[in-house]
């Protein structure tokens, strides 16, 4: 096989309680790539479309995961990259991740597989260094494995593949703002308070739970961020309308996606999670303010070959 071309998936990630640990997959939102093995060595990013990203290899995530994984392995190839760009880089639902992830994902396939998903996840996240200035894997993570993925550790990189439960829909609402990762991290704060630390702490573990029982009440009651989000929602317009139209529209737990300007919902069913959608559009059509909305089930199979 000397060329393959990929679906690399949206994602969402912290989930409100879950802040640099948690992710999970979107569906119908993604990035295509096409992967193409060549004799010449090193990495080449040949061309992009839909947005205006850096072609050149150490300035693109793509090209920087391609690069990490190459170095860890002997092999004399070199690898040409095409990018097809649907999802906005800084809208929150993981634009970089999805070139970093698909990137290595292709050329492991091209190689034959010499890694796992799970073992690339190490180099993908060198993408978000780029990105954000901070490798972390709660964005790489989902978008390889699918589903909902907890990083137990950045540093060792250890991540647990979590089970998604069958009925549980995401609604998305992209505010057509760019908030840079890095400017997102800046305003929060280094230490927290003891007792919000064991809120979080409490919640996280309950979701986890609640993912393993199918348990939807308690996914609602855990889907609760008391540390990031008060810090962070007012970068947001409209935030808590947004938050609160979901809520009434049915949603289990609503907050903000990634680093934000993209706010997710979790509802229970596909029919609520359009609701919520309907809620969230009503609150933003009469702002001045351009936006996307999606609705999605949980995407268990994260990157995918589509030829
Ligand atoms: P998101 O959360 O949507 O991934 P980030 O702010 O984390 O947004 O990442 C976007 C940053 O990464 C931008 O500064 C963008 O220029 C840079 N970048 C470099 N290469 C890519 C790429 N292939 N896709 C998306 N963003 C990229």
């Amino acid at each position: 096989m000397k060329e393959i071309k990929l679906f690399a998936p949206a994602t969402v990630a912290n989930v409100s309680c879950g802040f640099d640990v948690l992710g999970f997959c979107l569906d119908p939102i993604g990035d295509e790539m096409i992967i193409r093995k060549t004799d010449q060595p090193g990495v080449r990013i040949t061309k992009i479309e839909g947005q205006d990203l850096p072609l050149s290899t150490k300035k693109n995530v793509a090209g920087v995961a391609a690069e990490a994984l190459l170095a860890s392995l002997a092999t004399s190839f070199g690898f040409e990259i095409e990018i097809y760009k649907k999802i906005k880089a800084g809208s929150g639902i993981g634009s970089s991740a999805a070139s970093s992830a698909g990137a290595v994902f292709g050329i492991n396939e091209l190689l034959g597989r010499p890694y796992s998903r799970n073992e690339l996840i190490q180099f993908a996240m060198k993408g978000e260094v780029l990105a954000s200035g901070v490798g972390h894997a709660d964005n790489v993570a989902p978008a390889l494995l699918g589903g909902f993925t907890l990083v137990r550790c950045n540093k060792q990189v250890d991540v647990v593949a979590l089970p998604s439960p069958s009925e549980l829909y995401a609604t998305i609402i992209h505010p057509k703002i760019e908030l840079r990762t890095a400017d997102a991290r800046s305003v929060l704060k280094k230490n927290i308070p003891l007792n919000k630390a064991i809120e979080q702490w409490g919640n996280l573990a309950a979701l986890v739970s609640g993912l393993y029982t199918d348990n939807y009440e308690l996914i609602s009651r855990s889907l609760v961020d008391v540390i990031i989000e008060p810090e962070r929602s007012p970068l947001i317009p409209f935030f808590s309308e947004l938050k609160g139209a979901a809520l009434d529209a049915g949603a289990l737990g609503s907050g903000i996606s990634g680093s934000g300007p993209s706010i997710y919902a979790l509802s229970r069913g596909e029919e609520t999670a359009k609701k919520v959608r309907q809620a969230m559009e009503k609150v933003f059509l009469p702002m001045n303010i351009d936006f996307d909305t999606y609705v999605s089930k949980i995407n268990t199979e994260g990157i995918k070959i589509i030829e």
